[in-house]
C-alpha cells in the first residue's frame, strides 16, 4: 500500500458569476472622450487587485461566507501588474483621468507600489498625470505610506466605522484595533498622501451613535470624513433597508451638535454630498475643514456615474450592482506574452462596451416598493469588483 495523504472534499463556495461575451469588432470608438447611451463620459476606473482581505466586515465579507473553505482567486487568475497597466492605458485613451485601486485590500497585494509606478507613467488625453489613489482599511498603511508615496501615489481614503475600540471591532469582526488605523491615517498625512478621506460606513443600531464622536476627531485636522450608507451590494451580507440610516439624519444629528452649511461639489460625477463647519458667524470655516455624506440608498446619484471596475480577474463591470462583466483578461492574454496583444482589439472592446451602457441600478431601485428593494438578482461581490 503506499502512503498517500488521505484527501478530503472541500465544499467550495464561488460566488463568482460567468463572464460576458465581450463586443469585438470596429464599432466602437478606439479613442476619445467616450459616453455611454445616457451621456454619461468615462472618467473614473477602479481596479480590485486582490479579493483577499484581513477584515471580516460584517456589511463586506461576513465570517460566516468568507471562512477558511472560500474559494478565493488562484494566483494564476489575477491580472499581473503589466496587464493591468496595459488594460489601463486603453481606459485612459477612452477618456479615464483618475484611477482608485481598492480590492479586497489592496495593500495585501505584494509590491504594490511597483503596479503604482507602472500607473503614473500614464497621460491622460490632455497629456496629464492621473490622478492616482488607492481606498484601504488602514492595517498596513503605517508600514507602507512612504513607499506608496515615493511610487506615485497622490491619496488615500482609509476606511474607519467608529473609534470606539468595541464597536469597531465588532464591524471589522478580527479584533483589529482603533490605534493602529489611527497610526496608519497619520503615517499617509506624514508621506503627503493628503487630502486624506476617511469613509464610514453607517449600520443604524451598530455604530450610529459614533457618527459625532468620529467628526468632532476629524474637525480640524485636515482629513475629510465622510459617512456612507449601508448598501445592498452583493448577496451575503444580509442587507436590509432598516439597518440604513439616510444621510439626511446623519446630517441633522451633526447640524445639532455643530454646524454646518453646503458646498459645492467639488467635481462631476462626484458621490459625495459636501459639508462644511461653520464659524461663529455662520460662514464656512476652511481651517475647521468639511464632512461628506454619499446617499448611495437614499439618492441616486446614476445621472452622473462614470466610474467602471475591473476585476481581480480582468473582468469590466459596469455597475457596483451589475451581476456579470466582460472578460477582458481574455483579450490580453492571447499568448504566453502580453506583448501579442492586440491592442486596438482591446481599445475598441471597451469603446464598444461603455457605448452600449445602461446601468441605473440605484435610480432603478429608487422606484421600487420598499419591500423589494434589495432582494435583486445574484450580484457580484463588493470586495471582488472593489469599492
Ligand atoms: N478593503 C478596503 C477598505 O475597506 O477600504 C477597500 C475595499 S472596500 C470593498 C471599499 C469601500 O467599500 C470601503 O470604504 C467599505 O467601507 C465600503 N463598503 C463595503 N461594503 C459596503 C456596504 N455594504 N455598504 C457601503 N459601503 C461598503
Ligand atoms: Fe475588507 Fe474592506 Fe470589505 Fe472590510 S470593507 S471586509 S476591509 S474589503
Ligand atoms: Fe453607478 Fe451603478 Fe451606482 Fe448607479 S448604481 S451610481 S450606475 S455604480
Amino acid at each position: 500500500m503506499t502512503n498517500r495523504p488521505a484527501y478530503r472534499t472541500i465544499p467550495v463556495l464561488d460566488q463568482r458569476p460567468g463572464a460576458l461575451p465581450v463586443p469585438l469588432g470596429a464599432a466602437g470608438s478606439t479613442s476619445g472622450h467616450t459616453r455611454d447611451t445616457l451621456g454619461r463620459p468615462l472618467r473614473d476606473l477602479r481596479i480590485s487587485v486582490t479579493d483577499r482581505c484581513n477584515f471580516r466586515c460584517s456589511y463586506c465579507m461576513p465570517k460566516e461566507v468568507f471562512d477558511k473553505d472560500y474559494a478565493y482567486l488562484p494566483h494564476s487568475a489575477l491580472l499581473s501588474f503589466e496587464e493591468i497597466t496595459l488594460i489601463a492605458r486603453q481606459f485612459v485613451a477612452h477618456g479615464v483621468q483618475k484611477i482608485r485601486l481598492t480590492g479586497g485590500e489592496p495593500l495585501l497585494r505584494k509590491n504594490l507600489e511597483v503596479l503604482i509606478a507602472q500607473l503614473a507613467s500614464l497621460r491622460t488625453l490632455e497629456g496629464e498625470p492621473l490622478d492616482i489613489t488607492l481606498t484601504t482599511n488602514g492595517s498596513l498603511l503605517a508600514r507602507k505610506a512612504q513607499a506608496l508615496k515615493a511610487a506615485g501615489l497622490q491619496r488615500v481614503t482609509v476606511s474607519l466605522d467608529g473609534l470606539d475600540d468595541a464597536v469597531f471591532k465588532k464591524m471589522n469582526d478580527v479584533d483589529f484595533p482603533v490605534a493602529d488605523v489611527l497610526s496608519g491615517i497619520a503615517a499617509a498625512q506624514a508621506a503627503g498622501l493628503g487630502p486624506i478621506k476617511v469613509n464610514m460606513v453607517v449600520k443604524r443600531g451598530t455604530n450610529d451613535h459614533e457618527i459625532v464622536p468620529m467628526a468632532r476627531h476629524f474637525q480640524g485636522t485636515g482629513v475629510v470624513l465622510r459617512f456612507i450608507e449601508y448598501m445592498d451590494v452583493g448577496a451575503t451580507n444580509g442587507w436590509r433597508m432598516d439597518e440604513v440610516l439616510p444621510s439626511a439624519q446623519v446630517v441633522a444629528r451633526l447640524q445639532a451638535e455643530m454646524p454646518l452649511v453646503a458646498l459645492e461639489a467639488s467635481a462631476p460625477g462626484e458621490t459625495a454630498q459636501r459639508w462644511g463647519y461653520a464659524n461663529a458667524q455662520g460662514d464656512y470655516d476652511p481651517r475647521l475643514g468639511e464632512v461628506g455624506v454619499i446617499s448611495s440608498v437614499t439618492q441616486a446619484f446614476c445621472a452622473d456615474c462614470n466610474r467602471a471596475r475591473l476585476s481581480t480577474e480582468g473582468q469590466l463591470y459596469l455597475c457596483l450592482f451589475a451581476s456579470q462583466g466582460y472578460d477582458l483578461r481574455s483579450l490580453v492574454r492571447t499568448g504566453a506574452d502580453t506583448d501579442r496583444v492586440d491592442d486596438t482589439a482591446l481599445a475598441q472592446a471597451i469603446g464598444n462596451i461603455w457605448q452600449g451602457r445602461t446601468d441605473r441600478y440605484s435610480l432603478l431601485r429608487a422606484a421600487l416598493p420598499p419591500e423589494a428593494q434589495g432582494n435583486g438578482a445574484r450580484r457580484v461581490e463588493m470586495s471582488y469588483i472593489g469599492g
